[in-house]
């Protein structure tokens, strides 16, 4: 059975050493996060990750979540137990507003646990994620009246939330919604449709599930301008807070799928049930996009969170398996053979997963920084440069590091020989779960063209440059020291080529959007690796101001970089060639010849 140990040291280095969330303590939430309680959490977290969701992983992907008669919903064993210990020992709102009952803390602290649970179980991790989504949803686009009524009990657990965006005839193009919003006498709408693939519509582990619904209220305009959103709970909340009728919906299904079996995906029929309308009516993208965002840097934290706990049994596996000698001569001379991770080719999958797994995590915690930056920073200068570079990086996140997370599990796969393949080792069951991760809150593709259609334009594309100053920044600040050079010449190669790839986009995106539309997916990858460039050559600073602790990790760290910057960066250069390379080639045969 596999095995799951949080990164506990890994993840103090990079709060502490390259992020220095020290220096921020003096603003809100950050000063209620002291080195002591920081750590305190994330021992307390990797015990619960470890201890209590990671066991009902590979039971719940076994059993599955099953659809009862009623149209209810019974979830795998163990799940509900988990479910309410989360709840009960507060850790649903560990970043939550104080107002509604949450700890108020950074997110970049609640993100290492996000980041174990995912890894000790994806499927069940999802029930809490969308309902912090919902809330935050709620938070932004609610009326006051309504954050009252449901934002305390999401916050705690007590309810869930999900998103209904998706209808058989619309996934993509949110434009085609069909549900329907009919306004009442009483204020309220009564909603009818039908939704699928709904993450955790119907469950058994919440006294009450509010879904967020996309629907068009009658005689609105076509397309995505004449969408709403509504709060839809499955139970009515009365006055007093208690809980009242049932509301007029039911899972009609659930999906059966390659993955997360532990995750009821519902098939959700509307029929006239009661909606909230939340904000002004034809303005719901707004305020699902909040949603969608969350849950996109939730998404791209799924896959490196699938590589990790793929990496660490692959890693036990290469030092147990015994095949082969040596090349250079037999390593373990008393025994039949040499165990697997004398092999370079082992050695080098294992490398793989290791540079993407440190360098995707400092990436991700540094974006989820400049989330809490954007929130309470009293400088404007910068909330708006931590404003740009979240929105420019969402979808780098979510598009790199579910791509290769994903990879690093199959690698994992890979690297298990038959024993991956098979069942009973459970590292198939990484790679399935992993997939799901390039499909949902938008396709890596939507993702790849939301970076250079959208986020590159706008404001006269000054997040793209301002990133690129964050990689100058990072180049003149170590530009003198000769320990740093082939970590400042790897960052500045890769931002070269990023910005040679930019600048092409600019002058021949606009002239034909196909060119953008092809050269998307490899401009994309080409601005992850440039971040994860920046992101070891940091790690590399910060590893060689400690490097007289004589802690190893330190130099293990720095060898882990050089690996980064000799044999991974490199493939900048063959991105770049495809963005280059524009629709021509992409376009050029007819349909039918497919
Ligand atoms: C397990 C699971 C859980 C899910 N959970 C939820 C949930 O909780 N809530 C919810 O609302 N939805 C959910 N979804 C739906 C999910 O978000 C959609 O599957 C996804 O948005 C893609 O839509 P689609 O599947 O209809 O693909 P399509 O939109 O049909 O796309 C098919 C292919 O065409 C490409 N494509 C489409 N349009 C374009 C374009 N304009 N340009 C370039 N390429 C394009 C896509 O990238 C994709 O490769 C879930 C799906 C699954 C499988």
């Amino acid at each position: 059975m596999p095995k799951y140990q949080a990164p506990v040291r890994d993840i103090r280095f990079l709060l502490y050493d390259v992020l220095a969330i020290g220096s921020y303590s003096n603003l809100p939430g950050f000063a209620e996060a002291p080195q002591d309680v920081i750590d305190a959490i994330l021992d307390s977290g990797s015990k619960f990750a470890s201890e209590v969701l990671q066991p009902t992983n590979a039971v719940g992907d076994r059993q599955g979540c099953k659809r009862n008669p009623d149209g209810s919903v019974t979830t795998p064993e163990g799940f509900k137990e988990a479910y309410r210990q989360m709840s009960e020992d507060g850790w649903m709102g560990i970043s939550a507003d104080p107002e509604y009952g949450g700890q108020g803390l950074p997110r970049v602290v609640s993100m290492p646990f996000l980041e174990m649970c995912s890894s000790a179980n994806m499927a069940f991790s999802m029930y809490p994620g969308l309902t912090r989504g919902a809330a935050e949803a709620i938070q932004t686009g609610g009326s006051d009246e309504q954050k009252r009524a449901y934002l305390p009990n999401m916050v705690s657990g007590k309810w869930a939330g999900t998103m209904n965006l998706t209808e058989p005839q619309c996934g993509t193009d949110l434009g085609l919604i069909r549900t329907r919003a009919v306004p009442q006498p009483d204020g309220t709408y009564r909603i009818t449709g039908q939704k699928i693939w709904i993450s955790g519509g119907e469950q058994d582990l919440s006294e009450n599930i509010i879904q967020l619904v996309l629907a068009r209220i009658e005689g609105a305009p076509e397309g995505i301008k004449g969408i709403s959103l509504f709060i839809v709970p499955k139970f009515l909340v009365n006055t007093d807070g208690s809980l009242g009728a049932r509301n007029s919906f039911q899972c009609g299904g659930l999906e059966e799928k390659m993955g997360i079996h532990g995750n009821a995906t519902c098939v959700m029929n509307y029929e006239g049930a009661t909606g909230y309308l939340v904000g002004e009516p034809h303005k719901g993208m707004r305020t699902m996009f909040v949603m969608m965002n969350e849950a996109r840097l939730g998404v791209g934290m799924q896959g490196l969170a699938q590589a990790e706990v793929a990496y660490q049994n692959a890693a036990d596996f290469a030092r147990e398996r015994l095949q082969g000698r040596s090349i250079t001569g037999a390593k373990s001379p008393d025994k039949p053979a040499d165990p697997i991770i004398v092999h370079p080719d082992v050695r080098r999958m294992l490398m793989d997963m290791k540079v993407f797994i440190e360098g995707a995590r400092a990436f991700a915690y540094w974006t989820a920084l400049q989330g809490d930056l954007l929130r309470v920073s009293p400088d404007q200068r910068v909330r708006e440069k931590a404003e740009d570079r979240m929105s420019l990086l969402t979808p780098v996140i979510k598009g790199f590091l579910t791509e290769r997370g994903f990879r690093a599990a199959s690698d994992a796969l890979q690297l298990h020989g038959g024993a991956g393949y098979t069942r009973e080792q459970g590292i198939e069951q990484f790679v399935r779960d992993a997939r799901i991760a390039l499909i949902y809150e938008g396709t890596n593709g939507i993702q790849a063209l939301d970076l250079v259609g959208r986020k590159l334009a706008a404001n006269g594309g000054r997040a793209v440059f301002g990133f690129f100053s964050d990689l100058e920044e990072l180049v003149s600040l170590n530009e003198g020291r000769e320990d740093m050079k082939p970590f400042v010449v790897g960052v500045q190669t890769s931002a070269e080529k990023l910005k040679e790839a930019t600048m092409w986009l600019m002058q021949n995106g606009m002239s034909n959007f196909d060119n953008a539309g092809a050269s998307s997916h490899d401009y994309l990858q080409l601005f992850g690796l440039t971040a994860l460039s920046l992101m070891w050559a940091r790690m590399a600073r910060a590893a060689l101001d400690k490097s007289d602790s004589g802690d190893a990790f330190y130099a293990d760290k720095l060898v882990t970089a050089r690996y980064f910057f000799d044999r991974v960066l490199p493939d900048v250069t063959s991105h770049l060639a495809k963005v280059k390379t524009g629709a021509a080639p992409v376009m050029a045969l007819n349909a039918e010849a497919f």
